[in-house]
């Protein structure tokens, strides 16, 4: 079975390595930049990119694991993760968030904005089969891909008056990393993103 870190700074860690357990991997906490070594792929869970990325750099993981993907680990991003996997992200400087550069991707941080905090809703996802319930929080959008990124899910935030809104990316795979706006994790007894990722690094 694949071996898959989760990154356990801060956020969904115990649901991740819940998900990615009943999904066929061996799941595993990583903070510490040797315990990168010897794994398959890894997990960015949701929380707070801005202290994440602040983690990242005093547990001295940033750099270690930037250089792992970018020689290809597979990784997966879920909410703050997705943040974190993007090479731009508008005012990141200015938020104290340092992405990782593993998606060639243009990610808004709680792009949704503050009247939608967090809202749900049943999406259609290419590579799973039937809808799923997404949760999104404090969600970021993806604003731009680069021409080798694949949109898996899309979805359309509720308009004000007569204006329809435009769908949203809010799934993406490129080669084997993958990102999500929302939080498989966090939909018990449904590990079918999560199935997909361990596929996906199966498929190496
Ligand atoms: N808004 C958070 C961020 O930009 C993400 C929220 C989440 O992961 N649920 O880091």
């Amino acid at each position: 079975a694949p071996v898959i870190g989760v990154l356990a700074l801060q956020g969904g860690v115990a649901e991740h390595l819940a998900a990615l357990d009943r999904s066929g991997a061996v799941a595993k906490p990583v903070r510490r930049p040797e315990e990168l070594a010897d794994l398959h792929g890894v997990v960015l869970p949701g929380g707070e990119s801005t202290t994440m990325s602040r983690l990242l750099h005093s547990f001295e993981l940033f750099e270690p694991l930037r250089e792992r993907l970018a020689a290809g680990l597979p990784a997966y991003g879920s909410c703050a993760g997705m943040v974190l996997l993007a090479d731009d992200v508008p005012g990141a400087a200015e938020a104290g968030v340092t992405p990782l550069g593993a998606l060639d991707m243009t990610v808004r941080r709680n792009a949704f904005g503050r009247q939608v905090d967090s809202f749900e809703a049943d999406l259609d996802f290419t590579g799973v089969a039937g809808p799923v319930h997404a949760v999104f929080i404090r969600a970021p959008w993806v604003e731009r891909i680069g021409p080798g990124v694949q949109v898996l899910a899309e979805v359309t935030p509720r308009g004000s008056g007569d204006q329809p809104a435009a769908g949203r990316i809010v799934a993406v795979q490129q080669g084997r990393v993958l990102a999500t706006s929302f939080h498989p994790e966090l939909v018990r007894g449904d590990e079918r993103v999560h199935r997909h990722f361990v596929h996906t690094v199966r498929a190496g």
